[in-house]
């Protein structure tokens, strides 16, 4: 085994067993959280390696079901809910073209481009992207990505069967939902800081949109402009 794939492999606290256990959790649920059903989403949690997204210091903990900071005061989301978002935007569903808004660390976009989509994605802050970009490419992944404000989304690849938007507004923003195919989703976290939903949004064959409340979530905030 080369280093690298050994790296990506993982040992100890990052090995294939700890990730099996990641899934069994999700599939499982708790109390406020309900169990993931996606076996698609599921094996792409299985297969995508967490530790490989965040500071090495932080790998021993990247396969608890909890969001860590990955730089900038950003984080990398909570396995449950990228697991969510993802299986919400399959649901009676076979999306093909994929935009999320918030790259961050790269994992929802690994996610996304496991499960075989067409993976474009956005983020502001250009230091984030870099690294992010570095650890796809490592891994093999065919991910498109951009630096911009991703409150515009993406309009020359639009429309898109589904979008996920991996930061808090306090409304929907309209770009997006602009930019979603008819049938297609948008699931996003939608409020201020101290409280979110979950929203899964459908656009309807006559233009008109369907919501959706999924679950409570905490997101950090979707800010205008970009950082280098
Ligand atoms: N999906 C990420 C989660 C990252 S946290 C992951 O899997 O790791 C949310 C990210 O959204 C942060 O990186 C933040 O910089 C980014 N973000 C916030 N506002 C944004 C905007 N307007 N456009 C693009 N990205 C934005």
């Amino acid at each position: 085994m080369t280093p690298r794939l050994r790296e990506a492999v993982g040992q100890g606290m990052t090995s294939q067993r700890v990730r099996d256990r990641l899934v069994e959790r999700l599939r499982a649920g708790t109390d406020n959280s309900a169990g993931i059903r996606d076996e698609n989403v599921l094996n792409a949690v299985r297969t995508v390696p967490r530790h490989l997204f965040i500071d090495e210091a932080l790998a021993t903990r990247a396969y608890e079901d909890t969001a860590l900071p990955i730089g900038h005061s950003q984080t990398i989301s909570q396995p449950w809910v990228v697991a969510r978002m993802t299986e919400a935007l399959l649901q009676n569903a076979s999306p093909k073209k994929v935009l999320e808004i918030g790259t961050g660390s790269g994992y929802q976009a690994a996610i996304l481009a496991a499960l075989g989509l067409e993976v474009y994605t956005v983020e502001r802050i250009g230091d984030l992207l870099r690294q992010a970009r570095k650890r796809l490419r490592q891994l093999g992944m065919n991910v498109r990505s951009k630096h911009d404000d991703g409150r515009i989304g993406w309009p020359e690849h639009a429309p898109y069967d589904g979008i996920i938007v991996t930061a808090a507004a306090p409304a929907l923003v309209s770009a997006l939902v602009d930019q979603l195919a008819v049938g297609g989703r948008l699931v996003a976290p939608v409020g201020g800081a101290s409280s979110q939903s979950l929203i899964k949004l459908t656009k309807r064959e006559d233009g008109g949109v369907d919501e959706e409340v999924l679950a409570p979530v905490v997101f950090v905030p979707l800010l205008s402009g970009t950082l280098d």
